[in-house]
C-alpha cells in the first residue's frame, strides 16, 4: 500500500499511509473491501502469492503480491495496520484481530512451545487470567506469575526460569494501576540464555502515553475495543513490534486460527485512530482532576491513580515510563460491598458497565463481575477489596462527573 515520500509526524502520518485514493476511484476515505476472495492477475501471479503467503520463497523489496482470501490478508486490515504503525512509537509492523483476547492467544500460541514456560505479572485482565488458567494450564504449557510492580522479584523470576519462552506484562495494571518496569523486565530477557520474548498490554495507557518498544519490549498487544475504538461499538485487537518477523509469525496463525479483523470493523477503526491523541488527552485530564478531588473526599478511603502514588517504587516507574496518568483510576470507599454497590447504583451520568477508554464514563465493581473468578489468594496479593469501584473517565465536562460522583458518595 501507499507509503508516504517523506517523513512525517504520527499525528500526519495516521492520516496519510496506507491508504492510495487512485487505487479506489479517487475515493477520500477508503472504501470497505468486503469481498472474500480476490481475482488472481495471472495464474503464475497465484502461484506467487501462495509461496510467499507460506513462507516458500521471500517477496522482492516494494513487490506487492496478489491478494488470495481475505481470512488471510484483505486490503482493509493493510490500510488499517499501516496507519496504526505510526502511532506506537518504534513499531516497524502490525497486526489485527477480531478481539484483544484473540490478539493475545495468537501471541501465546506464536511464541510459546510446549515444555516452555509463561511468566506473567499479577493482576492481569481477567479474560487472559481465565486463558491461562482454563486452556494454556490443561494443554500442558507451564505458567509462572510475579506480582505487578515487584522489580527484583520478576527480574529473580525471569533468571530462574530455564524454559522461559514468553514474559506478558499488563502496566498499569487493572484495576490497581500497579506499574510494571518495561525496561527492566526487557534487560532481564535479554541476558537469559534462551532469549524468551517480552510482550506488554499497553491498553491503558497506549499508544499516546506509553511507549514499550522504546523501552525494548518485543511486542505491544493492544485490546483496540478500548481507547483506540474509543466509542464503545466494536471489538478489535491488534499487535505491533519492531521486528517484522515476530508480527509476520503472528499473521501466519491468524491465517489459520480464522482471526483476522473484519473488513468493516477495520474501516470504522482506522477512521478513530486521528482522534485518539485527542481523546485521550481529554480524559486523562478529566480523570486527572477528578481523581485528585476525590482524594481529599472523606467517604473515600484511597484513590488508586498514577498521579497519586506515594510509593517510591512506583514513582519512578511512572517518570521513567509514562507521560501522563491516563483516565481509569479506582477508588476503595470506606464501608464494604454495600457501600460500592450503592455508589454504583446511584450515578447519573458514570454507568455501570465494564470495559473502558470509550467517550462515555464507565464504573464497575471488579472483585464481582471483570475479576470475580480470581481465587482469594488471588484477590489479596492483587489488593482488590469488597470496595473497590474502576471508573474510566469519559470526554464529559469533568465538573458534571465530580458532582455525579460526589452525589453518589453521600
Ligand atoms: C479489554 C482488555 C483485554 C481484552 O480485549 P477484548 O477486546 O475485550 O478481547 C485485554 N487486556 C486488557 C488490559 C483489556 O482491558
Amino acid at each position: 500500500m501507499a507509503r508516504f515520500p517523506y517523513h512525517v509526524r504520527p499525528e500526519t502520518a495516521v492520516l496519510t499511509r496506507g491508504f492510495d485514493p487512485r487505487l479506489s476511484v479517487g475515493s477520500a476515505r477508503p472504501p470497505v473491501y468486503r469481498s472474500s476472495t480476490y481475482v488472481f492477475s495471472s495464474p503464475e501471479a497465484a502461484e506467487r502469492a501462495f509461496a510467499i503467503v507460506l513462507g516458500k520463497i521471500r517477496p522482492f523489496q516494494d513487490e506487492v503480491p496478489d491478494l488470495i482470501y481475505a481470512r488471510l490478508n484483505h486490503p482493509n486490515a493493510q490500510i488499517l495496520e499501516d496507519q496504526l504503525v505510526p502511532l506506537e512509537r518504534g513499531a516497524t509492523a502490525a497486526a489485527v484481530f477480531n478481539s484483544g483476547m484473540a490478539a493475545i492467544f495468537t501471541v501465546m500460541m506464536g511464541f510459546l512451545e510446549p515444555g516452555r514456560s509463561l511468566l506473567y505479572t499479577q493482576p492481569l485482565y481477567g479474560g487472559t487470567q481465565h486463558l491461562i488458567h482454563q486452556v494454556l494450564e490443561p494443554l500442558g504449557f507451564r505458567t509462572r506469575q510475579v506480582p505487578a510492580g515487584d522489580t527484583q522479584g520478576i527480574n529473580r523470576a525471569i533468571e530462574a526460569s530455564d524454559d522461559l519462552a514468553l514474559v506478558l506484562i499488563e502496566t498499569p495494571s487493572n484495576p490497581t494501576l500497579t506499574m510494571t518496569d518495561i525496561a527492566a523486565a526487557a534487560s532481564a530477557v535479554r541476558r537469559h540464555p534462551r532469549r524468551p520474548l517480552l510482550a506488554v498490554d499497553n491498553t491503558l495507557l497506549g499508544p499516546t502515553f506509553q511507549h514499550p518498544l522504546v523501552h525494548d519490549a518485543d511486542l505491544v498487544i493492544y485490546s483496540a475495543t478500548k481507547f483506540l475504538g474509543g466509542f464503545s461499538d466494536l471489538l478489535a485487537g491488534a499487535v505491533l513490534s519492531a521486528d517484522p518477523q515476530l508480527i509476520q509469525r503472528l499473521r501466519g496463525l491468524r491465517a489459520l486460527f480464522g482471526n483476522i479483523l473484519q473488513a468493516d470493523e477495520c474501516w470504522m477503526l482506522n477512521s478513530r485512530l486521528s482522534s485518539v491523541r485527542l481523546r485521550m488527552e481529554r480524559q486523562s485530564k478529566n480523570a486527572q482532576r477528578i481523581a485528585e478531588q476525590l482524594a481529599t473526599n472523606h467517604r473515600i478511603k484511597r484513590v488508586l491513580y498514577p498521579s497519586l502514588f506515594t510509593d517510591s517504587e512506583q514513582i519512578r516507574i511512572r517518570d521513567a515510563q509514562t507521560d501522563y496518568p491516563g483516565s481509569v483510576f479506582s477508588l476503595e470507599l470506606h464501608g464494604g460491598r454495600l457501600v460500592a454497590f450503592d455508589f454504583l447504583r446511584r450515578l447519573q451520568i458514570g454507568r455501570n458497565a465494564v470495559s473502558l477508554g470509550g467517550v462515555e464514563t464507565l464504573a464497575c465493581h471488579p472483585l464481582t463481575t471483570t475479576h470475580s473468578e480470581l481465587s482469594e489468594h488471588e484477590l489479596a496479593a492483587a489488593g482488590i477489596t469488597e470496595s473497590m469501584v474502576r471508573i474510566s473517565v469519559g470526554t464529559e465536562h469533568w465538573r458534571d462527573l465530580l458532582e455525579d460522583f460526589t452525589r453518589a458518595l453521600d
